[in-house]
């Protein structure tokens, strides 16, 4: 049944993206707001907003218990939870599914299988796509580490298997490092995700991060094409877009279609993303892990199919059929999104929240900016530094790149510090522009400009 009534249950840019979606559909939107959050734009724009507790994300955003009481107090028939927070929680999307609400995502078992790496790797080599080499399911002990690294050769890198935003992490070089940082990366999975179960893989040198798109109704599943997100600081993105800026037609279609197949074994229903390194030098990709959400970086998607992946989500657990075939899906010219977020980079991107005193967004054809600012709004410190997507398309990957220099030159945010002077200089890099980087460039990128800096 249509959607009719929707609950937020997220913050920042995705609830007023979210919003945005659900008004177009006609649908009507209840907005859960911490404490902190109350004057937000995404509060602005919803019919009817819910405060569900204190600042901390934990008393509030994480809080399983308060949001499932406050979706159902408010007689909502469904609900997005955006990324991040309770989006692939199995434990919330249970609670969701046994109050018969419609949860904007795949079921709660779904989740738990492909939103654990651990489980999802397993799921991959059942579907015959090609994975890092690495440990067969969570690592045990010391000892078991210590075993699997041997077999697998170092280096390896050891992840936290419900991890998300590059945390739980860590580069292993050898067995006394193996010896120092399985506890802490333990130890960080375990504050991070409330699980400390590890696993490890080979760590792929230069490789580039690709990942493909794809929405399913729990019978038939479509991919929308690929997105690069090489350009990585910390493990986070930092810049994407699509199509991949240098794949081959062969790859990208056998890319495409391993994602379709895995998605496929699985029944998947909404919109997943299914994330793989490609070595370039090989020509070869492994599948990383599943995103069982919507991701940041979706418009760039958005911008070369012409599909709304929101609204298509929302239409999904509506409980429509998929209402195109994959010979419909095509894609035109070229996308670039950069994150912006109130941090300083000139001082290690130290958070900047505080008072936005002006703000005006960029203007043009082929630019868009989602974004939760709005001139007199201030940036609580509680959350994600991320302030706002600017997203751009021309017909090559070229003309983009000079679209996005014109839309981050319009952008005007003052009071806080932000990401967009990183943006400036990468638009204008030559290695950018020739597309010549991999997830590791970045920051050695930013080190030798560091070095270049203080030796001026
Ligand atoms: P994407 O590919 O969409 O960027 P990420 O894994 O980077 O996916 O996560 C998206 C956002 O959600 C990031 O801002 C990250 O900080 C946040 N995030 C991811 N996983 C979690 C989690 N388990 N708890 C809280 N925040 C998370
Ligand atoms: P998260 O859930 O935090 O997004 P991912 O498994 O997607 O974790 O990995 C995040 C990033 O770490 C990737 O985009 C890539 O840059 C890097 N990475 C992950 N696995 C490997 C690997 N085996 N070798 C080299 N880099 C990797
Ligand atoms: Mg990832």
């Amino acid at each position: 049944m249509a959607i009719k009534s929707l609950f937020i249950a997220n913050r920042g840019e995705i609830a007023v993206r979210i919003n945005k979606a659900a008004k177009a559909l006609g649908i009507r939107t209840i907005q859960a707001a911490s404490e902190a959050d109350t004057d937000s734009l995404a509060c602005r724009m919803a019919d009817e907003v819910v405060v569900i507790g204190p600042p901390q994300a934990a008393k509030s955003y994480l809080d399983v218990q308060a949001i499932v009481q406050a979706i159902k107090a408010s007689g909502s028939d469904a609900v997005h939870p955006g990324y991040g927070f309770l989006s692939e929680n199995p434990r919330f999307v249970s609670a969701v599914e046994a109050a018969g609400i419609a949860f904007v995502g795949p079921d709660a078992a779904t989740i738990a299988k492909m939103g654990d790496k651990a489980m999802a790797r397993a799921e991959a080599v059942a579907a015959g796509v090609p994975v890092v080499p690495g440990s067969e399911g969570r690592i045990g002990d010391l000892d078991d580490a210590r075993r699997q690294a041997d077999r697998i050769g170092y280096p390896v890198m050891i992840k936290a298997s419900a991890g998300g935003g590059g945390r739980g992490i860590r580069v292993v070089e050898d067995e006394a490092s193996l010896e120092r940082l399985v506890p802490q990366a333990m130890a960080e999975a375990r504050a991070s995700f409330g699980d400390d179960g590890l696993y490890m893989e080979r760590y792929i040198q230069h490789a580039r991060h690709i990942e493909v798109q794809v929405l399913g109704d729990g019978t038939d599943v479509v991919h929308l094409f690929e997105r690069e997100c090489s350009l990585q600081r910390k493990r986070q993105k930092v810049w994407e877009e699509a199509p991949a800026a240098m794949l081959s037609k062969a790859v990208r279609d056998a890319l495409c279609d391993s994602a379709v197949s895995l998605a496929r074994r699985v029944n998947y229903r909404n919109a997943g993303t299914l994330e793989y390194l490609y070595d370039s030098k090989t020509q070869e990709f492994f599948f990383i892990e599943m995103n069982t959400r919507i991701q940041v970086e979706h418009p760039v998607t958005e911008a070369i199919t012409g599909i709304d992946v929101v609204q298509a989500q929302l239409r999904i657990a509506g409980g429509e059929r998929l209402w195109f075939a994959q010979r419909d899906i095509t894609q035109t010219g070229h996308a670039i999104e950069v994150r912006i977020n109130a941090e300083n980079p000139a001082k290690m991107f130290m958070p900047s929240p505080g008072l936005v005193t002006t703000y005006s967004s960029p203007e043009g054809d082929n630019i868009r900016f989602d974004t939760l600012l709005f001139e007199g709004y201030r940036i609580v410190p509680y959350y994600d530094s991320l302030v706002g997507k600017l997203i751009v398309w021309a017909p090559d990957r070229r003309a983009a790149i000079v679209t996005l220099q014109t839309a981050l030159n319009s952008l005007k945010v003052e009071g806080i510090h932000t990401t967009v002077p990183l943006h400036r200089a990468l638009a204008t890099d030559i290695e950018v522009g020739e597309g010549a980087f991999h997830t590791a460039w970045l920051e050695s990128w930013m080190a030798a400009r560091e070095l270049e800096a203080s030796r001026a």
